[in-house]
């Protein structure tokens, strides 16, 4: 069943992000990736879109050689940095030709050095507008992004889910959330959302914390609030432990998400299967996403 069908009808469904890497051995670890996510028969697959449009094609052709080659379906990111109309048109068209049916559209970050986002003479200022252009043709289901804990330029809670409803009204189906540690967050912004008249389904973006470090750039990065007790959770015990018990809060975040209603995971693998692997491998242990059909089998070699 085509995902947005099983988000529309309530089942949720899971699903992994994928980026297009910058050299050659990130693309053999990405095959490695592939191969070992499609065993987890996933509803679909994401993958992220450059800034600046430096991954462009990158992007476009890697979604369509994972739904090609493993049958997943795929979802491909795009963003408004960069580009005019006729650009994000020919791109638009292109993943309609390639048989792509999923678009999460986005407004992008400034790229590197830029203070403040600034779009094309002839581009899009909001990931809004981009959605409003794409449901006017191309015959793609569109996703948006939204924030639990506020987009870090929002001027309050309140004026980011009036947008988040702008896009909703401008056509989104469905809306993935950046990533967050305290469900508590969650639920309070999605009550908001749904007292403000969005009714598109959630879905939970979930990062499996592999090392400390990596917090810090988290909260850099997206603004993402870090609970003292998840980092006394993850700090008790050896540095190796730290990616197991990375998992283990992971899956009980999920499993959390997963009884309160929440319309889809959407695991921020970073190219890595491992953690993403044995989360999944927890919840369906736990009695979610039950395996209901064969695994798709590859109709081409995954290799590069
Ligand atoms: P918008 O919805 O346009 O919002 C941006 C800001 O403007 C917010 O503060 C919002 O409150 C405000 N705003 C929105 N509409 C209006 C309006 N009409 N008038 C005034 N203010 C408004 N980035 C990439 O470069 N590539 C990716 O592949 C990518 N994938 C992502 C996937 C997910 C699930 C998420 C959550 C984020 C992703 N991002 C990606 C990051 C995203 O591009 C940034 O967070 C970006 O800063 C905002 O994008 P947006 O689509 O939410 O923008």
């Amino acid at each position: 069943m085509p995902f947005i069908d099983k988000l529309k009808s309530g089942i949720p469904t899971l699903s992994f992000e994928l980026f297009p890497p910058k050299n050659i051995n990130g693309w053999a670890t990405l095959y490695t990736t592939m191969a070992e996510i499609s065993k987890l028969t996933p509803d679909y697959i994401s993958v992220t879109y450059g800034a600046g449009g430096s991954t462009r094609s990158k992007t476009v052709d890697l979604v369509a050689r994972i739904q090609d080659e493993l049958g997943i379906e795929t979802m491909a990111h795009l963003t408004c940095v960069g580009h005019s109309r006729d650009e994000l048109r020919d791109i638009l068209q292109t993943l309609a030709k390639a048989g792509i049916r999923n678009v999460l559209a986005l407004r992008g970050d400034p790229p590197k050095g830029d203070s403040s986002f600034k779009p094309h003479p002839d581009g899009f200022a909001h990931a809004s507008d981009l959605i409003g252009f794409i449901k006017g043709g191309f015959g793609l289901q569109i996703g948006c992004a939204f924030y639990p804990e506020k987009h870090m330029e929002a001027a309050s809670i309140e004026s980011d889910i009036a947008f988040l409803k702008l896009k909703q009204d401008q056509g989104a189906q469905f809306t993935i959330s950046q990533l967050f540690f305290d469900n508590a967050n969650f639920y309070r912004f999605r009550d908001k959302c749904h007292a403000a008249g969005i009714t598109m389904p959630f879905v939970a973006g979930i990062m499996p914390v592999l090392n400390l470090n990596q917090l810090t750039r988290f909260k850099e990065l997206s603004g993402c609030l870090i609970p003292e007790s998840m980092v006394a959770f993850l700090s008790d015990g050896k540095p190796e432990d730290v990616a197991r018990r990375g998992v283990d809060f992971a899956t009980e975040q999920c499993q959390d998400l997963l009884k309160n209603g929440i319309a889809g995971i959407h695991l921020y693998s970073l190219n890595q299967s491992p953690s993403s692997a044995r989360i999944t491998e927890n919840l369906r242990g736990l009695g979610h996403f039950p395996v209901t059909v064969e695994a798709p089998k590859p109709s081409k070699s995954a290799k590069p």
